[in-house]
């Protein structure tokens, strides 16, 4: 079993038989690969799944369950709430999101089919409850569907992109509702005729003379089996920031992130079988990073300083946005100044260090160890203008704006190292749309497709990503794979 690799494709002349044959192999059973196999399986390819955990739904079963999309008008959720959502506002909204790296044509794609996408949802028996949530959240803690969750309504974006919220979470009470989706998408696939093998680990890519992917030895039952893909492979196997090798090489920042945001078996795996037959890799240094400080939503009316005293974000923003600009501030060290009338422990942290407390700011700072006079003078400079409704600085929102001048006085620890920041990674396998895996030249590797994390899709800037970006991508992007993989020639 050693003899094989990720990294290291099986020769076809090493193959001593076929063991399995299919149209389409999908590797991993979680949100890209139930939604390759419904689609597949909808034209009609024979489908074979392997997943190396003993249950479906991957990741994305332990998720929020949130599914980021609009458009068009607006899906029914919004436009029941009274939200209406442009598809040119949406695509402005991607391709902020999407960073200096955004796919245009990618984005375009995915914001012309948004609504039709949380149709296509609905119709595989993903129940959304179908109302709005209003206020500030992480994941709803009710069983309602839509929410504010990315940066629509922070500066700079709310300047170049009419807001709306587009988080659509399956209904289920409280945190969690990726199990809902998943059960119902998986067992959608499963009724279809997707055959799906369980503690089935892929453990490398057979490929011909000609560099053209023709299957993949999978681990069943302790031995290696050979799967014959007549018509494709698609590799839905996750991100990688489970394997810290992978994460040391690549994306190093995240290393300060505590916190793994992963079912467990996101350990590019799937990457490095892309890699070891010849695909090229996109934005591998990205990462989504959070830094969960609300609930309660009294707490984004604080102000962030870093250790010169200095602000250095609107605190409006998405919270995974504001992760980004603490990790980079100096010695990664910040901290949340509160007054007492927003005070409230952080409902995901609630022992959470309290650095400094003081009748006055002047003590805080003192109890901070800041130099002398630079915390007052950030304070003093943000309650003149909070006072006015107005944050020229950095474009806080008027609804988030007020002084802060009822002592007790606080400052709460939020550098890595105080508190738990979680992260996953958002760098993968280069693709086209339709999921064809691409080399370092820009063509296709025949016979390969990659969808979800272990490609670079929508989701591309940790510094822009929204709540529901990635399931929004890995359950779009998944059946466009599905689908250009089971129309080809076997
Ligand atoms: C707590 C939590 C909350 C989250 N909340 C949200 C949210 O609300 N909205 C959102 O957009 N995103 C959310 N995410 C992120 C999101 O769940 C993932 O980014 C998403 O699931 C990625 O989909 P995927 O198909 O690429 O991977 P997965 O859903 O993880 O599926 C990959 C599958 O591949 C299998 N696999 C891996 N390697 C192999 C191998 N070698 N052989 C066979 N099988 C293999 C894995 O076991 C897994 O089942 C959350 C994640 C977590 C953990």
């Amino acid at each position: 079993m050693s003899d094989y690799s990720p990294a290291r494709p099986c020769r076809l002349e090493n193959v001593p038989q076929w063991d399995i044959e299919t149209d389409v192999a999908i590797v991993g059973f979680g949100a890209a690969g139930s939604c390759a196999a419904i689609e597949a399986r909808e034209i009609g390819a024979e489908v074979e799944v392997f997943e190396v955990a003993s249950e479906a739904g991957g990741s994305a079963s332990w998720s929020g369950g949130e599914v980021y999309v609009g458009g068009s008008g607006g899906t029914s959720v919004q436009r029941e709430a009274n939200f209406t959502d442009t598809t040119e506002a949406f695509e402005r909204y991607l391709m902020m999101a999407g960073g200096p790296a955004a796919d245009a044509q990618r984005v375009a794609l995915y914001a012309q089919s948004g609504v039709a996408h949380f149709e296509w949802l609905k119709a595989q028996g993903v129940p959304f409850k179908g109302t709005y949530l209003p206020g500030k959240w992480i994941e709803p803690t009710t069983d309602d569907t839509l929410l504010w969750s990315g940066n629509e309504q922070a500066w700079p974006f709310c300047e170049q992109a009419t807001p709306a919220p587009r988080g659509h979470t399956a209904q289920f009470k409280g945190w969690g509702g990726g199990k809902v989706l998943m059960e119902n998408l998986c067992a959608r696939a499963e009724t279809m005729g997707a055959k799906v093998h369980y503690g089935a680990r892929t453990l490398c890519l057979i490929v011909d003379g000609e560099g053209a992917v023709q299957g993949l030895v999978v681990r069943l039952d302790g031995k290696p089996r050979f799967v014959r893909a007549r018509r494709g492979v698609i590799l839905c196997a996750g991100g990688f920031i489970a394997n810290r090798e992978m994460v040391t090489r690549f994306v190093p920042q995240a290393l300060a992130c505590k916190q793994q945001v992963t079912g467990g078996n996101d350990d590019g795996s799937g990457i490095r079988m892309g890699i070891g037959v010849g695909a090229a890799t996109l934005n591998m240094q990205e990462f989504f990073a959070t830094l969960p400080f609300f609930p309660p939503e009294s707490l984004v009316k604080g102000i962030f300083i870093n250790n010169r005293g200095q602000r250095f974000i609107n605190e409006d923003t998405y919270h995974g946005r504001v992760a980004h600009y603490v990790l980079r501030q100096p010695e990664g060290r910040a901290w949340l100044l509160v007054d007492n009338a927003i005070f409230g422990r952080p409902v995901i942290e609630p022992n959470i260090d309290i650095a400094a407390v003081g009748e006055s700011w002047e003590e805080v700072e003192q109890e901070l160890g800041l130099p002398e006079g630079a915390l007052q003078h950030t304070v003093e400079e943000f309650n003149r203008h909070a006072a006015q409704g107005e944050d020229p600085y950095f474009h806080k929102g008027a609804d988030w704006l007020r002084p802060l001048n009822e002592p007790p006085f606080a400052a709460i620890a939020y550098s890595p190292e105080d508190t738990n920041f979680h992260a996953f990674t958002l760098g993968g396998l280069a693709t086209r749309p339709s999921g064809e895996v691409l080399d370092a030249d820009g063509q296709p590797v025949r016979g390969l497709y990659a969808a979800g994390r272990t490609a670079c899709g929508l989701p591309r800037w940790g510094e822009g990503y929204s709540s529901g970006l990635s399931l929004g991508d890995s359950t779009f992007f998944g059946r466009q794979a599905g689908r250009q993989a089971a129309v080809q020639e076997p």
